[in-house]
């Protein structure tokens, strides 16, 4: 059976092994994909396990995203530039390393029917996910791109690596925005106990607000949105799906239809 799997920690509830089980079985691919939980130290060794295993793919989630880097090659431009990897195909005698957590948002937000083309944008973080969603939006015409993170110095390293159209933003001056036409939480916050602390400036009613992560995490950010007046406000579990999709293209060569397992998973939320 072709092996495939997901390293992180906390790795239990991960729903990456049902995604791919379930469009495994859509397209006639057999396949066994299991979570492996490893932390940061013991994370090269069980990859090397599962490579002379004959291990063929992994993703890779927090908080493993970075440390992934350093164990592949190559690397393709769209990690290279995310500084973050979630996608390992096996190569040679090693990883070729990919990021496709970009792509997998613009694919959900088109599946919203939302087109950041024009739009003005403000992006909360500056970790991997935030770089790749930060690229992404740019590259798809996104007019006007703000980024504000806790540490503002990785905002202004991140803005520096992208174009003319980017720009920091202090998180103590976030108040004084404008709204946005579509504001997305690419922090981890929601990970922890400290709820996002995001005053009302930047929303309105008319914007979109997207939180990267789903289920309990995404509503520290969300239910903020709301009472700040927001009237559409979306989680990241379409995200995920359509990230797996395009690992599982890059490994097997052929795209998932992702709607039935969209359907699948929110029917399963209750
Ligand atoms: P990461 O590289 O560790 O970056 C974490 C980011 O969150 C940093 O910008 C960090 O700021 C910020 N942060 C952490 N705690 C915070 C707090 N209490 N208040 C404000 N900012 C805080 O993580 P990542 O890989 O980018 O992931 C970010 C989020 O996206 C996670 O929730 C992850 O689950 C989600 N995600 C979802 C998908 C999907 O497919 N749906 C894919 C990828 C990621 P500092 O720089 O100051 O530390």
């Amino acid at each position: 059976m072709n092996r495939y799997a997901v390293f992180g920690q906390p790795i239990a509830h991960s729903l990456s092994p049902r995604i791919h089980a379930a469009f495994g079985t859509q397209l006639g691919i057999a396949l066994d994909y299991r979570a492996i939980e490893t932390g940061r130290e013991t994370f090269a060794s069980k990859l090397d396990a599962f490579f002379r295993d004959g291990g063929l793919g992994a993703n890779i989630t927090l908080p493993l995203k970075q440390n992934a880097m350093a164990l592949c090659s190559p690397l393709s431009e769209r990690a290279l530039r995310c500084g973050s990897v979630n996608t390992l195909t096996r190569e040679g005698n090693g990883w070729r390393g990919d990021s496709t957590d970009g792509v997998g948002l613009l694919r959900d937000l088109a599946r919203h029917g939302i087109d950041a083309r024009g739009a003005r944008v403000l992006l909360l973080g500056a970790g991997g996910a935030a770089r790749a969603a930060a690229f992404a939006l740019r590259e798809t015409g996104a007019q006007e791109l703000m980024i504000a993170n806790r540490t503002p110095a990785r905002a202004q390293e991140l803005v520096d690596a992208l174009d003319a159209g980017a720009r920091a933003l202090a998180w103590n001056a976030l108040g004084r925005e404008t709204p946005f036409d579509l504001v997305i939480n690419a922090t981890a916050a929601g990970h922890g106990d400290d709820a996002l602390d995001l005053p009302s400036g930047p929303i309105a009613a008319a914007t979109v607000c997207y939180d990267l992560s789903y289920g309990k995490v995404a509503q520290s950010f969300l239910v903020r949105a709301v009472a700040s007046g927001a009237t559409r406000v979306i989680d990241g579990l379409g995200m995920l799906v359509e990230q797996a999709a395009e690992s599982f293209a890059l490994w097997h060569r052929r795209r998932p239809d992702t709607a039935p397992v969209h359907a699948m998973l929110r029917s399963e939320e209750g």
